[in-house]
């Protein structure tokens, strides 16, 4: 069961973790600092000690399907984390908006695990000073947090395909366009370890020929060999899947990853121009492919919609560029979590504008909406701050409002993950999905006769 934490200042928090919160008096207040830090020291050894560690088991399937639930122990989380879980999308590690100072208010443990390209690093720190300090955790300073480190983060570090070759992968970085090679990236995952990483991969796009999807799949296997021959410091290796949109590479690409010393999978190459409707053959096709007992990371499944497609099919860890862009565009969450089941009968012609997932909190009729993004929700912002006010922040293009929208638009979609775990547990994942869907293509088709 999640909790949402309540949010309270840094120093306390620790005294309260440690159980040294001694007194108000200048005295006490110096014991309490050193002890607190001694602690806190002990605490941060331990945790990198174990931050190569990893426990994954399978608890509940759905009926007659293959999705399911699962529990992950990372080293580095003192908590363990439920699956089907989303994990934050980061820029250098820190989230794109929302402060460490906030990040507790988001419900925990499913909060705490957090994906990060290591590409961000191109530009700096260097990769000596990244060590020196004592790698990533130690570097944001969220050391009860897990990283999972995976060159691609569909966002800022896209694959280039027409520029890869059989030295390296080359990416659009925030620093221009690089060749990396398997070394190159392994030193960087060094400095940086991560609990978890996913190995070089040559994704292409959907409507590349055969030919090039097999060297594709040549060039990640070798890829991934050359990475696991490197050994580099900490972390766990996740084995890297493409093929593209041919089912049997897909398929020859999972099998020959499937054989080799792995602790998961990192499953690419989606959500590069391949239609939902071709997409379950594909990860029918790598699924089947792989042992149950690991578990399976997807970037590139971004919409509620995609994310179900992805949970029927046994993928337990999803990436967020979705709330990312989501909320660069100025867009709420607002999809009831307790009650899939609205139909469109209930839609008002007010409800312009919206599909009944999200609202655009730039539209003015937002201006003199005095509620919160949604009445019933416990997140920061909508505990704190109106419909009319992020609509003036965005006006007035102050950074503050992406701060909100993030944190909101997070908190709902780990609401979203939970609702979706329930009902894997309860034996109704197939009706709720189905119902989420029927729902959304009735309120679209509503939205379309009113306009
Ligand atoms: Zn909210």
């Amino acid at each position: 069961m999640e909790t949402t934490r309540k949010y309270i200042p840094r120093k306390e928090t620790v005294a309260l973790k440690t159980g040294f919160y001694l007194g108000h008096s200048d005295h006490n207040k110096a014991k309490l600092t050193c002890a607190s830090l001694l602690c806190r020291e002990q605490q941060q050894k331990q945790l990198q000690g174990k931050r190569g560690s990893m426990k994954f088991a399978v608890k509940a399937w759905s009926n007659g399907g293959k999705a399911r639930t699962g529990v992950l122990h990372l080293g580095s989380c003192p908590s363990p984390l439920e699956t089907p879980v989303l994990l934050l999308s980061t820029r250098k590690g820190l989230p794109h908006f929302i402060s460490p100072d906030l990040l507790p208010s988001l419900p925990y443990p499913g909060s705490a695990f957090l994906q990060v390209s290591p590409l961000h690093f191109l530009e700096g720190p260097s990769m000596k000073t990244m060590s020196n300090i004592g790698g990533l955790h130690k570097m944001v300073g969220l050391h009860d947090y897990a990283f999972a480190a995976v060159a691609r983060d569909s966002i800022q570090c896209l694959p280039e395909s027409d520029s890869t070759n059989k030295i390296g992968a080359s990416f659009e970085t925030p620093c221009g366009r690089r060749l990396i090679k398997p070394a190159e990236y392994l030193q960087i995952i060094s400095s940086m370890r991560p609990n978890i990483w996913a190995t070089l991969a040559d994704e292409v796009p959907a409507w590349v020929s055969n030919k090039r999807n097999k060297i594709s799949v040549d060039r990640t296997v070798k890829w991934l060999d050359e990475c696991i021959a490197l050994s580099p410091q900490g972390g766990l290796v996740f084995g890297a899947i493409v093929g593209g949109s041919n089912v049997d590479e897909r398929k020859r690409c999972a099998q020959e990853i499937a054989k080799r010393n792995v602790s998961g999978f990192w499953i690419g190459g989606f959500g590069l121009g391949e239609s939902m409707l071709e997409r379950p053959a594909l990860l029918d096709a790598v699924m089947d492919s792989l042992p149950e007992e690991k578990p399976r990371l997807v970037c590139g499944l971004g919409l509620p919609e995609e994310v179900l497609q992805g949970v029927a099919a046994g993928i337990d860890l999803f990436d967020s560029s979705y709330i990312y862009n989501l909320t660069l565009g100025g867009f709420a969450l607002t999809f009831p979590l307790d009650r899939i089941e609205t139909n469109a009968s209930g839609f008002k012609s007010t409800d312009m504008g919206i599909d009944q997932t999200k609202i655009n909190l730039k539209a003015t009729v937002y201006r003199k909406d005095t509620s919160p993004i949604v009445a019933s929700c416990t997140c920061y912002t909508c505990q704190n701050h109106t419909k009319a006010y992020i609509n003036h922040l965005l006006n007035v293009h102050e950074m503050l409002a992406q701060i909100l929208l993030e944190i909101h638009n997070t908190h709902h979609y780990l609401g979203f993950f939970q609702s979706i775990r329930e009902a894997i547990k309860d034996g109704r994942f197939e009706q709720f999905r189905q119902m989420f869907i029927q729902t959304r293509r009735d309120n679209l088709a509503a939205v379309a006769v009113c306009a």
